[in-house]
């Protein structure tokens, strides 16, 4: 039995989901993946997840107003049982902290 996130294997978001291509909403408050490939908003399942990395303290807390508890990054296998695609997504809060995506994506 493994327990190492995608059975210890390097990870790395695909093409796929770079650049805007991975996208999702909420119903009540559960945050769903669409994949990327199909047609339409097909939920992609989460296979497994991974925290990443966790430290004790959050280097962006002295520069702003808000404070994080912890710094954290959560990897997340998702897989489309539609079209068999399956990928990669983190989520993290040891990147970009607020401001406006776009402006963030393609800066001047
Ligand atoms: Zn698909």
């Amino acid at each position: 039995m493994s327990t190492k996130f995608n059975r210890g294997k390097a990870y790395h978001g695909s093409s796929a989901v770079t650049e805007g291509k991975l996208q999702g909403a909420t119903d009540t408050d559960y945050f769903y993946f669409f994949c990327p490939v199909c047609e339409g908003k097909q939920i992609m399942r989460p296979l497994d997840y991974e925290v990443r990395q966790e430290q004790p303290d959050n280097p962006y807390n002295d520069q702003l107003k808000s404070k994080a508890v912890k710094g954290f990054t959560l990897a997340f296998k998702l897989h489309c049982e539609k079209c068999n695609l399956t990928d990669f997504v983190k989520v993290s809060n040891l990147g970009w902290q607020g401001g406006d995506f776009e402006a963030r994506v393609k800066p001047a």
